[in-house]
């Protein structure tokens, strides 16, 4: 987050004199408490300060890539996640590489009939199965993909890093998010690559850090 000349100011102000009243900083500054609400709200949204009812504006210590760091540790799954696409088990190879380009998407998940979790397929599974001489509208997908239980997984209230560590550990683009039941995993988004990107975009661009 980059700050103003004048953010840079108050918080040596309240560094040095905390605790301190915004009327005091005012002062400090040759400037109305008014003009100086805009900045004082930023400063403590991003928490550099925090302030305390009829004591003042104080330090809290913090740099602005501990901040960074504190933020993106809450982010959750349930936040950054994107729409499952599903296809069903006995589906064909031919007709799933069609749902992956019309859905423009890069992993598909695989269901039974009962609408549960049995697999994933990635781009590199289609590719594979269309290197050999098959006809692949009659090699169903379940043939090919990779099944469970050897699917990584998470829930929508993992916490992103953690989601994005198993991506890594994995060597993986994509896990479903999913919910437990009684009989089986219920698939409810998708969390990739892109979605981390995108977070992490918006955690930098964010003026409210
Ligand atoms: P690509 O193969 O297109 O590079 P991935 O790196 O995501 O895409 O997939 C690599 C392999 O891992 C594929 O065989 C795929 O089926 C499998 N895979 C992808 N996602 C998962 C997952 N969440 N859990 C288990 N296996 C997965």
């Amino acid at each position: 987050m980059e700050l103003s000349n004048r953010q840079e100011q108050i918080i040596q102000i309240v560094k040095d004199n905390g605790p301190i009243t915004g009327e005091n900083i005012a002062d400090r500054l040759d400037l109305t408490r008014a003009t100086l609400r805009p900045d004082l709200a930023i400063l403590t949204m991003a928490g550099f300060l925090d302030a305390r009812p009829r004591v003042g504006y104080f330090f809290t210590g913090k740099t602005g890539s501990e901040l960074f760091t504190e933020k993106l540790k809450k982010f959750k799954v349930s936040e950054y996640q994107s729409l499952p696409i599903l296809v069903e088990e006995n589906v064909s190879t031919y007709d799933a590489i069609c749902t992956m380009f019309l859905e423009d998407v890069g992993t598909l998940f695989v269901i039974d009939n009962k609408t549960h979790l049995v697999g994933v397929l990635s781009r590199k599974d289609l590719l594979r199965a269309s290197m050999g001489s098959q006809d692949l509208s009659s090699i169903p997908v379940h043939i090919i993909m990779t099944r469970m239980p050897n699917i990584t997984i998470c829930e929508e209230d993992d916490l992103l890093l953690d989601a994005a560590q198993k991506l890594i550990e994995k060597q993986i683009d994509a896990l479903p998010v999913v919910n437990r039941t009684e009989d089986g995993l219920e698939v409810i988004g998708r969390l990739t690559k892109t979605n981390i990107t995108k977070a992490l975009v918006e955690l930098a661009r964010d003026q409210h850090l």
